[in-house]
């Protein structure tokens, strides 16, 4: 018997597997287990046209075996089995040639290591040797007369040698390494450690897997006392309840399933459960929570649905299923149509996943609707929770998705009758009102005091009243609803009055060119105009801004990280004409125009929601007039 030499690339990924720090080594026994199924698969469909196949379904089963003693895990399964060639092909090999090596150019480019690439794609047979330091394959092929013995303990080669074994099928010897300071390998050694990992990894394979199991039970003839009863058990369910069909599910086992799987306290606000046939053939699990997941905001939060290749978790967390606006919804995706082998390694490139992601953005985004037109006191509970989600989504992508994602926005306004979508707003519009008004502030009670609300409501018209930073972003990106243009009421182009009201302010402000320029040049290039005004109401100063930046944008681009505070808005300082100060300001002489401008735009600024550039001069003035 001589010793054989692992393809250098197969050494390299073994390498890997011996001395990784990988955190879920437990996943070598869900590869383990999926390769059996694989293998029982095989077996299984060539039972149903060859009559030289004696097992039928009931037979197939996945044994695991314990000996803790002699730290072995033994698991064991009735499938298709291995030739020597195919011993020597598929364990001396990585099968997928080129694969690890497409792994790890993919993770250079994403600046991802090693272990993230075992853990998104899982790794295989070889994962074994994260948790032994010996394998032993014994497997008999259908249909051949000897079996073989594959062994290998690691980096410097195998060996394949005859040996006897009356059953096709394969067995599969691990022999656990010592723990080490940092490493509990003896865990998997524990019936109950191995009945987790089957329940959270393998509960769907479809074959029975099996394990013997010792139980403590009362011992009925001394009362108090307990004995050990050894039975097979089954470990794993078999049938996910994503694959029942819905009559026979109700809402409590959705929402266990949910707060179990997705370890939260609460019971989701919606359950979405589909099955989709077509260009991709899938079901769907997914759940809107009633809360953010608790680490949303975090910088660790990473979006996903489960991935199931057949009832093989495949994936923990897809990030490709979910576009951003949707990055709070949980749930899984079982697909036969992604093979577990080729979904693995070119899972980003998958064509059919790409078709299933859009199918789902479309199914949560309809359930959405319904939620909206059906239970509205819900959906405004799911939209102060996620809502800004949905408003990036219409910002992000230049707007791609903005379209399908309008209608489900909601806004405060002046209606004063809580959260309005833009359709409602449109509804209510008059019929001489053609441009769908807004303002942007901290709060909806901050925008109702402004002087340009007051003006634009004593019109008649509604203002949408933008509380988040993003709403103006996404406005600008929507650009029209239904045919209607939106306008920041706070900014200089807005103009509601009539024809003459316009021609009296215009008059006024060409008479007072004089006083306005004075009073531009005691700011001293702060604004760009100061302007008399018939749109102010009651208040007597206003800042409006001019050109495309507002003055949210201004704030908000400001206080991005890496701002360069260089983004101004262009202001315009502007007077109420009907106002005792405008009087006040047309008998003043220099001086005092230099100070009452200083008072007034730094009054405009804090209306508006904005520092003073400096305070001390503002009170020095102030109490100098007092
Ligand atoms: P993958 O399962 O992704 O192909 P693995 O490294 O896990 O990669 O396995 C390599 C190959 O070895 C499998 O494709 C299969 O042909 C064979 N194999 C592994 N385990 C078994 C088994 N229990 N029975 C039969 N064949 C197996």
């Amino acid at each position: 018997m001589r010793k054989k030499q692992f393809k250098a690339e197969s050494k390299k990924l073994l390498d890997m597997m011996i001395h990784s720090i990988y955190t879920h080594k437990e996943i070598f026994l869900r590869e383990l287990i999926s390769n059996a199924s694989d293998a029982i698969d095989k077996l299984y469909f060539k039972s149903l046209t060859d009559n030289s196949v004696a097992l039928s379904k009931s037979d197939f089963k996945i044994r695991i075996d314990l000996d803790k003693e002699n730290r072995i895990i033994k698991i064991t399964d009735n499938g298709i089995g291995m030739t020597a060639d195919e011993l020597e092909n598929n364990l001396g090999t990585i099968a997928k040639s080129g694969s690890f090596n497409f792994k790890k150019e993919n993770a250079q480019d994403k600046n991802i290591d090693d272990i993230s690439v075992i853990g998104q794609f899982g790794v295989g047979f070889y994962s074994s040797f994260m948790v032994s330091d010996k394998v032993e394959v014994v497997s008999k092929a259908f249909g051949e007369q000897s079996a073989h013995k594959w062994i290998s303990k690691g980096i410097d080669g195998y060996t394949i040698e005859e040996c006897d074994k009356d059953d096709a099928g394969t067995v599969i010897t691990l022999y656990i390494k010592e723990d080490t300071e940092n490493e509990d390998y003896s865990q998997y050694l524990e019936q109950y450690t191995i009945q987790e990992l089957v329940k959270k990894y393998s509960d769907y394979i479809r074959y029975p897997i099996i394990m013997e199991m010792s139980h403590q039970v009362p011992d009925t003839e001394k009362e108090g006392e307990y004995i050990t009863e050894i039975s097979e058990d089954t470990l794993n369910s078999m049938i996910p309840i994503w694959r029942k069909s819905k009559r026979e599910i109700k809402q409590e086992d959705y929402n266990e399933f949910y707060k179990q799987k997705f370890m939260d306290y609460s019971d989701p606000i919606a359950v979405i459960h589909s099955k989709t046939e077509g260009q991709a053939t899938f079901d769907a699990l997914m759940y809107i929570p009633e809360n953010p997941p608790y680490d949303f905001y975090s910088k660790e939060y990473e979006k996903g649905l489960q991935l199931y290749s057949n009832g093989v978790l495949i994936m923990d967390k897809c990030a490709d299923l979910l576009p951003d606006y949707f990055s709070f919804i949980k749930g899984l995706v079982d697909s036969a149509d992604l093979s577990l082998n080729i979904s693995r390694e070119m899972l980003q490139h998958d064509h059919q996943l790409k078709i299933i992601a859009k199918a789902i953005d479309k199914k949560i985004k309809n359930e959405l609707k319904k939620m909206l037109s059906n239970d509205r006191e819900r959906y405004e509970k799911f939209f102060k929770t996620f809502g800004l989600q949905l408003k990036y989504g219409v910002y992000a992508n230049y707007g791609m998705e903005k379209d399908s994602l309008k209608d489900l926005l909601l806004f405060d306004s002046s209606n004063g009758d809580g959260l309005t979508t833009l359709k409602e707003y449109v509804g209510r519009m008059a019929d001489s009102q053609d441009t769908i008004y807004y303002a942007c502030g901290e709060s909806a009670e901050k925008i109702a005091l402004l002087p340009q609300t007051d003006a634009v409501r004593e019109k008649g018209y509604e203002v949408l009243y933008f509380t988040d930073e993003v709403d103006e972003f996404a406005i600008q990106m929507l650009m029209e609803y239904d045919g209607k243009h939106f306008a920041n009421i706070c900014k200089n182009d807005i103009d509601l009055s009539t024809d003459a009201e316009k021609e009296a302010i215009n008059q006024k402000n060409e008479d007072s060119k004089e006083l306005l320029e004075k009073m531009k040049n005691a700011l001293d290039g702060q604004v760009t105009a100061v302007k008399f005004s018939n749109k102010l109401g009651k208040h007597p100063v206003s800042l409006s801004a001019e050109g495309y930046v507002s003055l949210e944008m201004e704030k908000v681009l400001n206080s991005m990280p890496g701002a360069n505070q260089g983004v101004k808005a262009q202001l315009v300082l502007e007077v109420n004409v009907k106002h005792p100060v405008a009087e006040k300001l047309v008998s003043a002489d220099d001086e005092t125009i230099v100070k009452y401008t200083k008072l007034l735009y730094a009054n405009a600024r804090l209306i508006a929601g904005l520092d003073i550039d400096n305070p001390t001069e503002f009170s020095d003035i102030v109490c100098e007039l007092m």
